[in-house]
């Protein structure tokens, strides 16, 4: 079955096996930009996931042995199938998850083809130089592990599925992946892409379906290798429990309620540009620097400043290139997001901006909030929101500045604005997050780790990490009379 989106022919089926498989459920695939049906999508469950991973095992027995060139070459095949219909994708994916298509074409689906080319290149220069004990040579090496099950979320699903996807070829696992339900369709669309660049049958497999029946069947199965997940704490505690079962190395990256620090000696126009960009994506983005802490000799001016800055930003439909802010991904979602500012307001917080649904818009438009005043300890200030909702608090010091920051369960970002460059050390060095920015936002180099610390995340990924992850990693220790034999 396929369906017509953005003037593409999208399979709503799944992917296994280098065939499409349907199934006899469905469900709904509805867009954000006005909650139309966008298509009946395949929902998988035990019977796909075990045919899944069938079929990556079986290609396993080949795509384990073939070398990094020939792995790489078929990475850079693949990106160049992503390259030449990156239009397509990103207008699919807006009419999917509603997010900006001026950010799809400009930063996102580019990054899609970088995670492949990035992988690929990595793959090729992948060394450890070999260590002497006592006249052994140690030798690492990096063998493929099995078949890695990737389960991603809606909120950039093609970037955050190709973070795992490409690692994951590229060190000879095959793979199985379950998008998120809220946006399944460039997931399909990939599996069309790599099946036109050469991949073998069975190396990347997509199973569509939800988390409780096709993701569970698939995390639970005895046979996996790797689990990689990206979404939220609880789905990650549920994903561990049957992991724990199997004793599958896991990877998580998970959400945040990450801490954004202006001190009085920023540039506050810098300040203000950043925090603005805290509602990127409609606040749908795990990275967000939602807790916004402000050294109190500037608090005011800052808050003036970003409420001017609010007003600015423009809602509407993410198709129109001049839109800042689009729409929340389900009424679900709106829902929850506005429960979150209603019990805060109720909790004693203000509302400098925003503060509801967009009623001139209707639909899924959240407006661009700002709150103050919050309870210390509320659940607007530690539990992640995950849309256009940010808190200002203000400091009196360095130290009270940084304890907030790190007073919450998460750990994923930070990102400080100050022109005190012994001042940014200090803060960074005592921040809990696995990635700090100082005077930027959103800086990611592939090459770098990235990853969350408490309850953010577990382990990290990116170059190395990723192929430590991804990989069996393995030492041979070969005596000096080894060497030299045929
Ligand atoms: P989610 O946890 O609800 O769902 C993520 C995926 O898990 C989906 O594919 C879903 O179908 C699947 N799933 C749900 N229950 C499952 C189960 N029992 N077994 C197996 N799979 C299951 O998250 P979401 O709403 O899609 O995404 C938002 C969350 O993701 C936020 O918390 C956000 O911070 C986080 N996130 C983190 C990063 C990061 O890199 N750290 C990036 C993006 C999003």
């Amino acid at each position: 079955m396929t369906a017509r989106v953005a003037g593409e022919d999208v399979s709503l089926d799944h992917w296994i096996g280098g065939e499409r498989v349907p199934s006899a459920g469905r469900f709904r695939d509805v867009s954000p930009i006005d909650e139309r049906v966008l298509g009946e999508v395949a929902a998988g469950g035990a019977a796909e996931a075990t045919l899944a991973v069938d079929a990556a095992l079986d290609a396993f027995e080949t795509w384990g042995r073939t070398s990094p060139a020939e792995r790489a070459a078929a990475m850079h095949r693949i990106a160049d199938g992503v390259e030449a219909r990156i239009p397509q994708l990103a207008a699919v994916e807006t009419e999917d998850n509603g997010a900006l298509l001026r950010s799809h074409l400009r930063g996102v689906m580019p990054r899609v083809v970088h995670n492949f080319r990035f992988f690929a290149d990595w793959l090729l220069q992948l060394r450890h130089e070999d260590l002497d004990t006592r006249g052994h040579r140690n030798h690492v090496s990096w063998d493929p592990a099995g078949v890695a099950v990737l389960v991603t979320p809606w909120n950039a699903p093609l970037m955050l599925e190709t973070w795992k996807v490409a690692p994951a070829l590229a060190a000879g696992d095959t793979a199985v992946l379950k998008p998120a339900e809220w946006a399944p369709l460039t997931a399909s669309l990939l599996a069309d892409i790599t099946a036109d660049a050469g991949l073998p049958p069975g190396v990347l497999n997509v199973v569509q379906g939800t988390g409780e029946e096709a993701g569970a069947a698939l995390v639970s199965d005895p046979r996996v290798a790797r689990i990689g997940f990206t979404g939220s704490v609880p789905t990650a505690r549920a994903i561990a429990r049957q992991a724990a079962a199997n004793l599958v190395p896991l990877s998580l990256e998970l959400g945040g309620k990450s801490p954004f620090l202006v001190f009085a000696d920023a540039d506050i126009d810098l300040a203000v540009s950043l925090a603005a960009e805290q509602y990127d994506n409609a606040g749908q983005v795990c990275l967000a620097g939602t807790r916004l802490l402000v050294d109190a000799a500037v608090h005011d001016r800052f808050v003036e400043l970003l409420v001017e800055r609010i007003a600015g930003l423009r809602q509407g439909d993410p198709r129109d290139p001049s839109t800042d802010i689009g729409p929340q991904v389900t009424r679900a979602h709106l829902e929850r997001v506005d429960g979150f500012v209603q019990r805060a307001v109720a909790d004693g917080a203000s509302v400098l901006a925003g503060g509801g649904p967009n009623t001139e818009l209707g639909g899924l438009y959240y407006r661009p909030t700002l709150l103050v005043g919050a309870a210390e300890g509320s659940e607007i200030l530690t539990e992640e929101v995950f849309g256009p909702v940010l808190t200002v608090q203000s400091f009196g010091s360095e130290e009270e500045a940084v304890a907030m920051a790190n007073a919450t369960r998460f750990g994923l970002a930070a990102t400080v604005v100050t022109s005190g460059d012994a001042r940014a050390e200090r803060v960074a060095g005592a921040l809990v997050a696995g990635t700090v920015w100082v005077n930027c936002f959103f800086v990611r180099d592939l090459r770098a780790p990235f990853g969350g610390s408490r309850q953010s995340g577990v382990g990290r990924e990116g170059g190395n990490w990723s192929f430590d992850f991804y990989c069996d990693v393995k030492n041979s220790v070969f005596a000096p009379s080894a060497r030299g034999r045929a």
